[in-house]
């Protein structure tokens, strides 16, 4: 067969493959997407696992009526001012929404501050419909019906409704930690809703407490290290409050959640000597980096990272917690002494 240009919409779905891979990494990246905006109050609602439906609302600062064809057009993005160097936002690939309207229904309403009223895109299969006039007061609203119809393959691979359902549970939960000052509401029929009201800055502990469970915020120590310019803020968990995974570890790089395996493996070699090596600690670490000095463009999920000076990384988790375990231990051998 002669060589051929791929159409822009199998070009859509091949990226989607990797975008989103079931319900939760929509979720995840309409959720990055109110973020970037600057929204508030993020509402959710799932019906069907996310498979038949994932409506996201959002009071950010919307966008302009002539740029609604440009949001769902492929490699298009407001995010990327400074290039790949000192990435800021949550996203900047200008993939996601393309991704998602090659393998879905979807339906982006959203009124620009200032905008005289609100207008809808659709787009179905690739193909864009709109915009034209909406109703929407302000912000804007995604609704994504019947993921995946168009790929019956990565339809199969799907798991079950209440699967999925919590699957998009934790990834609401895992970004929701670093955003405390936003109100997030996960509602739906197919599911227990989940509703973390704004707290300040201040309190930001009642919003871990709100997702790890409130015994944490008594069982745990507080972070707090730098070293040549790399931050470590947080709570980490009492070797003695321990879990059998390790998925109550919440690790953020810029207010990112990431899965990181040298920050695990960070982690764990902190708890080595204190802990059954079976069991796993709880944390929530957030670590602040010079954008320039992380590379946040390893995989399109944009879930791993790398560390321009990943020794320099792992030591100031290594020894900012075993820094603390040592002076629990001593206050702990001090006050059995008296
Ligand atoms: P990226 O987030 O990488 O830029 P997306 O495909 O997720 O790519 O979104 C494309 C663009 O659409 C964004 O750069 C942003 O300008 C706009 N956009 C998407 N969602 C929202 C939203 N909820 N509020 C405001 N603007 C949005
Ligand atoms: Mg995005």
């Amino acid at each position: 067969m002669p060589i051929r240009q791929l159409t822009e919409t199998l070009i859509d779905q091949i990226a989607a493959g990797e975008v989103v891979e079931r319900p939760a990494s929509v979720v995840k990246e309409l959720v990055e997407n109110a973020l970037d905006a600057g929204a508030r109050r993020i509402e959710i609602v799932t019906a069907g696992g996310g498979k038949s439906l994932i409506r996201i609302t959002d009071d950010g600062c919307g966008i302009p009526l002539a740029e609604l064809p440009l949001a769902v057009r492929r490699h298009c993005t407001s995010k990327m001012e400074g290039g790949l160097q000192g990435i800021e936002t949550l996203g900047f690939r200008g993939e996601a929404l393309p991704s998602i309207g090659s393998v879905a229904r979807l339906s982006l309403r959203s009124r620009a501050r200032g905008a005289d009223g609100a207008h809808e895109i659709l787009v179905h299969g690739g193909r864009q419909d709109g915009p034209r006039p909406a109703a929407l007061s302000g912000g804007t609203a995604i609704e994504v019906r019947d993921l995946f119809h168009a790929v019956p393959a990565r339809l199969k691979f799907l798991k079950s409704d209440r699967a999925e359902s919590a699957a998009i549970t934790e990834v609401v939960r895992r970004i929701a930690i670093a955003f405390p000052g936003v109100r997030f509401e996960l509602t739906g029929e197919d599911r227990s809703p989940l509703v973390l009201p704004a707290v300040e800055e201040a309190q930001a502990l009642e919003r871990v407490s709100a997702i790890v469970g409130d015994s944490f915020a008594d069982n745990a120590f507080a972070l707090d290290a730098g070293r040549e310019g790399v931050f470590l803020a947080g709570h980490a968990g009492l070797p003695s409050f321990h879990r059998g995974t390790a998925q109550h570890q919440y690790v953020y790089v810029n207010g990112r959640p990431v899965r990181d395996r040298l920050i695990l493996s960070a982690i764990r070699g902190a708890y080595a000597d204190v802990m059954p090596r079976d069991r796993h600690p709880v944390c929530v670490l957030f670590l602040q980096v010079d954008p320039r000095d992380v590379d946040v463009n390893v995989h399109p999920a944009k879930a791993d990272v790398r560390f321009r000076d990943p020794g320099l990384v792992r030591g100031l988790v290594v020894g900012a917690i075993r820094a603390e375990l040592a002076r629990l231990s001593l206050r702990g051998s001090t006050e059995g002494a008296e």
